[in-house]
This record gives structure tokens, sequence and C-alpha cells, in this order.
């Protein structure tokens, strides 16, 4: 097992004063830099530019950001939430860092999507099948990894074919759930 030992702290997000929502520092017992190439090959969506020493993507809503000796988690509802990510965040670090020898290191990786890309192949007739109000909202969501596309009803439909097989395409590269 590579990490064990872990600190973790809860802070406010300062610039939200009223916001309810904290930010997650945790401070490893190891330097993991070395470890970060496996990390960004096995991490689907995850930003790695290898010398920047930060891997960095977004899952369910939260901005996590992995550095050699601290990751900082954004928008937690509370300790509870807090602890179950640093758990898994512990489980991921130690599984690739046991399985390093059979995964090819990836030094460049960049896979995250804007919003305006996605909506660009979205129908566009803001019909609100999927929950938003706008399709801009709906793809906001989706580049943040929070909603998948496939609920937006309409572009499973025939009429949206051709626009399907192009947002899936974009999607996959970028290493996003068409499901
Ligand atoms: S269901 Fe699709 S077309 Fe309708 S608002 Fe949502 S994203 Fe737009």
């Amino acid at each position: 097992m590579l990490i064990d030992k872990v600190h973790l702290n809860l802070v406010n997000i300062e610039c939200m004063p009223t916001s309810t929502k904290f930010n997650a520092i945790i401070d490893l017992d190891e330097d993991i830099e070395e470890l970060l190439p496996y990390l960004a090959a096995e991490i689907r969506g995850c930003t790695y530019v290898h010398g920047a020493r930060q891997l960095s993507y977004m899952d369910h809503g939260h901005i996590v950001a992995i550095k050699p000796r601290q990751i900082t988690v954004t928008a937690l509802r509370d300790e509870i939430e807090a602890q179950d990510v640093c758990e898994n965040l512990k489980a991921v670090i130690n599984e690739v860092h046991r399985r390093r020898n059979q995964i090819t290191p990836t030094f460049y990786k960049q896979a995250r999507l804007d919003p305006l890309t996605v909506y660009r192949e979205l129908p566009r007739t803001n019909c609100g099948e999927c929950g938003q109000a706008t399709c801009m909202a709906f793809a906001a969501l989706v580049v943040n990894r929070e909603l998948p596309v496939s609920r937006c009803s309409p572009l499973l439909q025939k009429e949206w074919q051709d626009i399907r097989e192009r947002l899936w395409e974009l999607l996959k590269s970028a290493e996003y759930d068409t499901e």
C-alpha cells in the first residue's frame, strides 16, 4: 500500500461566504509524483501535463486536483461526504500503484470539453425533457460529468441520428460516458 495515513481538512469556500459547501484539503503521507502519469492513464477524463505536477478532473460536480503531496476536492456537502471521497481516492491511488507495472503511463492528456462544443451538437430546442430549462444548461452539466448525455431523450430519436453520432464520437474521444 502506497498511501496509508492522510490528513483531511475541511475549509469554507472563502470567495463564497454564503455557500454551504466545503473544500477538502487532503495531505498525503507519501510523495506520489512518480505515480501521476499512471493515474493519468487510468482516470477517465482527467487533464495532465507532465512536469506541471498536477492532475485534475471533474467528478460529480467536484473539481479534484491531485498533486504530489496534496489532493484538493471542491464543493463537498459535509465531513461524511469528504471522508467517503478521501477513502475512494486512497483506494484508487493504492490500486494504480499496485498495478503500475501493467499500466502504460500517460504524459499528456487534455480530455475536457467545453459547454459550447457540446451545445452545438444538441437539438437546441430547449424542450426541457432532460430536466433542464435550456440545452446550454444541460451542456454545462454534461461537460462537468454531472449528467449523462443520454438524458437528452430527443437525441435518441431517428430525426437526430446524425448529430447524435457526431456528439457520441466527440464525447468518447474525450473519455465521457454516453450511456
Ligand atoms: S432534452 Fe435535449 S433538446 Fe431538450 S432541453 Fe434538454 S438538451 Fe435540449
